[in-house]
């Protein structure tokens, strides 16, 4: 894929072109090699053209197809291929037609737009007005198609799409997502790293995040029905690994695994926090229905407002920090007694950048749990920056109050929430 257009380089525009053809190529068993960006340059063009051309013999272009002086890729990309421009009666009509529909006359500027490389078959394009063009000659295939992100989608679906089938693309790219939490990337490839090639030919990628680290499975180049069975023996395996840290599949919210959780134990959640400052709360009723199961929660910053709120003993602040297991326990008691909840998680920590010691890191944050009477606190300590501090912090006390209503016993190996 070659993607032009200087507002691209500027980053005024994000690529979202590229991601759309790549997701919609990978369904019809099309993989995609390189991904390359362009400025509205015709070296720059010829260039990334010719290199995509030497190497795949098949190039998706998007961008520079319209009216104006910026936009040269069918220019450069006929000089690239030693084809002349022909005046194309058809595509000229056409933009007459649609001028007129609009009441008005179309200017000979755009005479250019009916310029077409002698022997290219012109994509019509009902939803704008540069068509996109099929180049097929002693190189390759050249797929010109405007920048214009609908216009793209739909030449894509309804031009481009089957005609690469009609080549003889077959199968499917197809993916499955594993969703883990509690366990850093490095653990888990090693908890993996030996079944990795008995999934060939699926692929297996770890894509870390503040939230966790996703496991994506992609089968590429299956019949659909192989590629479902072959995905699914592969999540199973994986399952079978590293299943106490899996939490969901797909795009699926901890927050939302969490109230389902609780709805079905009829059970109901409260949460106190401090330098998560609500954002447990907000990852929680972003899921609608939330009500259903939680109760609410206190933002209690301050250390009056521990004491005040959350009947925090001033004693115990006074004696081990408002960072500390004690006070951490007794934020969770406080809460799951305020608000009648079952279970209740309070976070208090030192998000930084300031405020850390030496016994007391940035980063050093204590949860307590208060689940079904019984209270328990646990310590970990963050990497990153204050925004990933938090952000972490939420994942790991959704992922505690999982753990906690479940019964469940924290596998060796991860955090220790
Ligand atoms: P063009 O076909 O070059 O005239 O592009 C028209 C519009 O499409 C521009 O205003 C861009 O904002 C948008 N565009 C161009 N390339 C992309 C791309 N790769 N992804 C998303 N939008 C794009
Ligand atoms: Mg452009």
């Amino acid at each position: 894929i070659v993607t032009i257009g200087t507002e691209l380089l500027l980053g005024f525009t994000v690529d979202t072109n590229s991601a759309h053809i790549g997701s919609t190529l990978a369904t019809i068993g099309v993989r995609i090699a390189r991904r390359t960006a362009v400025g509205d340059t015709a070296a720059e063009i010829r260039d990334a053209v010719d290199a995509a051309l030497t190497r795949t013999g098949m190039v998706i272009t998007t961008g520079g197809l319209g009216p104006t002086r910026d936009d040269i890729s069918k220019h450069a990309i006929a000089e690239l291929l030693g084809t002349p421009l022909e005046f194309n009666e058809t595509v000229w009509l056409d933009l007459v037609a649609r001028w007129q529909r609009l009441g008005r006359t179309i200017a000979e500027s755009n005479r250019s737009q009916a310029m077409v490389p002698a022997g290219g078959t012109v994509l019509p394009n009902r939803w704008g007005t540069a068509p996109g063009l099929w180049l097929d000659g002693p190189r390759g295939v050249v797929i010109l198609l405007p920048g214009v992100p609908v216009e793209m989608r739909n030449l894509l679906a309804h031009e481009v799409m089957p005609r690469l089938v009609a080549r003889g693309a077959q199968g499917v790219i197809r993916s499955r997502m594993l969703r883990t939490a509690g366990i850093p990337e490095s653990m888990l490839g090693e908890k993996l790293g030996d079944l990795e090639e008995s999934f060939a030919p699926l692929s297996l990628a770890y894509l870390p995040d503040v939230a966790g680290v996703d496991l994506r499975l992609t089968a590429w180049n299956l019949a659909p029905g192989d590629a479902d069975a072959r995905l699914e023996a592969a999540a199973s395996m994986l399952r079978a690994r590293v299943g106490g840290w899996i939490y969901g599949e797909g795009d699926e919210d901890l927050a939302a695994v969490v109230l389902r959780e609780l709805l079905e134990r009829e059970e109901h959640l409260a949460v106190a926090e401090s330098c998560t400052g609500g954002m447990v709360g907000a990852r929680l009723t972003a899921i609608p229905g939330s009500s259903a199961a939680f109760r609410g929660g206190v933002v209690a910053y301050a250390d009056g407002a521990k004491a005040m709120l959350l009947g925090v003993p001033p004693a115990d602040i006074a004696k081990h920090g408002a960072v500390s297991s004690q006070v951490a326990e007794a934020m969770a008691r406080g809460a799951a007694d305020q608000l009648g909840a079952d279970i209740a998680v309070a976070i208090t920590g030192i998000a930084g950048p300031g405020g850390g010691s030496k016994e007391k890191p940035v980063g050093t944050v204590w949860f307590g749990f208060s689940c079904r009477g019984v209270v328990d606190s646990v310590r970990a300590i963050f990497p990153g920056t204050r925004d990933e501090i938090r952000a972490r912090a939420v994942q790991a006390a959704l992922l505690g109050v999982l753990r906690r209503a479940r019964n469940e016993t924290i596998p060796p190996g991860g955090t220790t929430i």
